[in-house]
């Protein structure tokens, strides 16, 4: 193997190449290589890479393991393989649409025996396909006139600069490549790039990374572009996740740290002559994980320090009863709490159950939606100012301008995730430093709760409430099996219990697309289904009035099925309804289905959800299975993770923090726990990292997460 300097570790004595800092080569755009013109500029562009920095990190996405090729003469039909050989010719094959061949067929020759291979699609390969040129090809082979191999990855390996280029090693990198670009001129520039980049400096403490056993920055780097042996490739993927995951959660550490430092709220000892009545006044006993979590609460309100804390809990489990016990908190040290709700139908259910459950104590809850009428906004705005009102319930409309506290000491977030980042600080800022608690039931996995809210406190609800049983889950054929779904509604009902109906979702947002069918199916539904039924209607677009109007009668009973669209998604609670059918279910995502299942587990009948759904896709039809056989919204949400991918999930509005190139959260888990022990600890030592060793890492994470962090690291 050659190229010495990509196995640049630096034995001792060994001359080393010119040091560099990422820094430096993020200075340096791609043109300084030579081969790069603007055509090529342009198509690594539209890859994301403009810099050598941007190169040398464009990591394979896999590599060909040319060591386990079969001769040609040995394939066996029915076997997977990796051939290596040269290209005789090729020519088109399948029937031409608009004058296009769906793919292509090319004959290879190894010195043992022709090969002809299969591709489908990639017809823009065939201009890299010349006779003579060496491709490394896996896939099945199969029998037809003699054997064939189909081909699931083809790549060109051949180099013509001779026997120590980059195509040569004993595994082949794969790139992300576009149209653009081809496999080869990547592998080219890649290597062309970390000649030039030279030796790279690495900003994370050595001494941590010997702890670790990782190898240095830039030994990983060349590894995983071009391997010299499996375990030195998986050490330096390892490397490269734990950096990623490292320079988050070091950010995310510092900034908790900064908060620690500096801000200071006001202690909230309550002295329980709120709470105590309510809690005695509920009809039930709170589990042990409620329990641990209100005390978990009430010690964070007990500090000057402001609480930052996270509570998650499954759908159903019981958190509203801690969000009231903290909002009493808040009044009992004489201040107002105020929670926000992300719809009406929510934010009015919490406001009639709150004020319900508050009935007999001296305090007042007051309701602000953006639905009100302007004499009864003005008369909440007025009492929310002058301190009348001491629990305040709302939706978006809490954050306009123009609502002004008296002495805003809590604010709680429910169901978080469908807050921004920027929703949430505007509600803190209606305070002076409040102690906050946003909530969610949408299942994060704890690997990705503790990468999301890093500079949160976690505390989790890990159990329901006694006497809960699952909700039998099926997925039913739309022909088929829908109408025997109906008729099991229907003995709910005989029962006296009440039944959601979803609505299919036409479009992203509630439009009136979405009415109309939401319209259709109510006819269909109080009709010909259940003429003998009270079926109500509930959607979006309808008046506030109106809305509040049929959940009201829900509630009471006397609507008994309820065709809703998603606005029924989050947090809707009444506890007879047994039965949820879920009409095309598979237009919804999993962690949307699973909360709109929690609308039924909230009693102690025994539930049904049927999933009414055609699954086209693969994707769709793992998420209905999903669904029957989890009930555990962490593992659903695992599962969803599994099949979505992650990059998404991960996303700056929710979190402020990048995205994830190299780590997977799943399969990387210890990797990230490990990490952010390590962060943690570094920056409990040195919480501005000014020491001297630690300035390159505060400069990679003051690039990485942009110039907004610069205040972390003031004192
Ligand atoms: P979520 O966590 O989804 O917000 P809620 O707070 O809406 O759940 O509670 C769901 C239902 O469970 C409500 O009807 C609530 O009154 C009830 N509940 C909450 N805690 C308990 C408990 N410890 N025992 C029995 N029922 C409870
Ligand atoms: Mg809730």
């Amino acid at each position: 193997m050659a190229w010495p300097t990509s196995r640049g570790s630096s034995a001792a004595g060994a001359p080393l190449p010119a040091r560099t800092t990422l820094t430096d080569l993020r200075a340096r755009p791609v043109t300084e290589l030579p081969g790069v013109g603007p055509r090529i500029e342009a198509a690594l562009g539209a890859l994301g890479v403009a810099t050598l920095a941007d190169m040398i990190s464009h990591y394979p996405s896999r590599h060909e393991d040319l060591s386990n090729v079969k001769r040609i003469s040995e394939l066996r039909v029915g076997e997977r393989a990796t051939v290596v050989g040269t290209v005789v010719g090729t020519r088109p094959v399948g029937r031409p649409v608009r004058g296009r061949s769906p793919g292509f067929s090319a004959q290879l020759y190894d010195g043992t025996g022709y090969l002809p291979v299969t591709v489908w699609g990639r017809g823009w390969l065939l201009n890299q396909l010349l006779p003579e040129v060496r491709v490394v090809v896996s896939g099945e082979v199969q029998s037809r006139y003699g054997i064939q191999l189909v081909a699931k990855s083809i790549e060109v390996v051949d180099d013509p600069a001779g026997e120590d280029g980059p195509h040569s090693g004993r595994f082949v990198p794969v790139y992300p490549v576009n149209k653009g670009i081809q496999a080869r001129r990547m592998r080219t520039l890649i290597h062309r790039a970390l000649d030039e980049a030279g030796r790279v400096l690495d900003p994370l403490p050595a001494e941590l990374l010997a702890r670790h056993g990782l190898p240095n920055l830039h030994d990983a780097i060349h590894e995983v572009h071009f391997p010299t042996d499996r375990p030195r490739l998986k050490a330096a993927m390892r490397r490269l996740v734990f950096h990623e995951l490292f320079l988050i959660q070091t950010g995310l550490a510092a900034r908790k740290a900064r908060l620690d430092r500096t801000e200071v709220g006001g202690r909230h000892p309550g002295d329980g002559s709120l709470l105590n009545p309510f809690l005695r006044s509920l009809p039930f006993g709170l589990t042990p994980a409620q329990e641990r979590v209100i005390s978990e609460v009430l010690d964070d309100m007990r500090l000057e320090k402001p609480m930052r804390r996270l509570l998650q809990g499954d759908v159903g489990s019981g958190k509203t009863v801690v969000a009231v016990a903290a909002l009493l908190t808040a009044v009992e040290a004489g201040g107002q709490g105020a929670i926000m709700a992300p719809t009406e139908v929510l934010a009015e259910q919490h406001y009639l159950s709150i004020s319900a459950a508050l009935a007999e104590l001296p305090i007042e809850v007051v309701l602000l939606t953006g639905s009100q009428t302007a004499a009864e906004r003005r008369a909440a705005l007025e009492k929310i100012e002058g301190g009348e009102a001491h629990v305040v319930v709302g939706t978006h409309a809490l954050i306009q301008r123009g609502v002004e506290f008296r002495d805003l000491s809590l604010v709680v977030v429910d169901e978080q995730h469908r807050f921004g980042v920027g929703q949430r600080t505007v509600f803190r800022e209606k305070g002076t430093t409040p102690d906050t608690l946003v909530m969610t039931a949408t299942p994060i996995p704890r690997t990705l709760s503790l990468t999301l809210y890093g500079d949160l406190e976690v505390s989790v609800i890990d159990e329901l409430p006694p006497g809960r049983k699952p909700v039998e889950t099926r997925v039913v054929d739309p022909a088929g099996g829908r109408a025997e779904a109906y008729e099991e509604v229907r003995r709910e009902l005989e029962e006296g219990r009440q039944a959601y109906v979803i609505c299919p979702l036409v479009e992203e947002s509630e439009a009136l697309e979405d009415v109309r069918a939401a319209e259709e199916l109510h006819e269909e539904l109080a009709g010909e289904v259940f003429p003998d039924r009270r079926v109500g209607l509930l959607h979006g677009r309808m008046r506030a009035q109106e809305k509040r109007e049929v959940m009201a009668s829900f509630r009471a009973g006397e609507i008994e099925v309820l065709v809703a669209t998603v606005v029924v998604e989050v947090g809707v609670d009444v506890a007879n309804a047994s039965a949820i059918v879920i009409e095309g279910a598979e237009r919804f995502g999993l962690s949307q289905l699973h909360q709109l299942r929690g609308r039924v587990c909230r009693g102690t009948h025994p539930p049904r959800c049927f999933l009414v759904g055609d699954p086209k896709t693969e994707d769709s039809g793992r998420r209905l299975e999903a669904l029957e056989e989890h009930q555990d919204g962490f593992k659903l949400s695992e599962v969803d993770l599994a099949i979505r991918g992650e990059g998404t999930l991960f996303g700056s509005r929710q979190s402020g923090m990048p995205d994830l190139k190299v780590a997977k959260l799943l399969r990387d888990i210890d990797v990230l726990v490990e990490a952010r022990r390590e962060a943690f600890a570094l920056v409990a030592d040195d919480p501005t990292l000014k020491r001297p060793d630690h300035r390159p890492l505060r400069r990679e994470i003051r690039e990485l997460l942009g110039s907004n962090v610069e205040w972390l690291f003031r004192e």
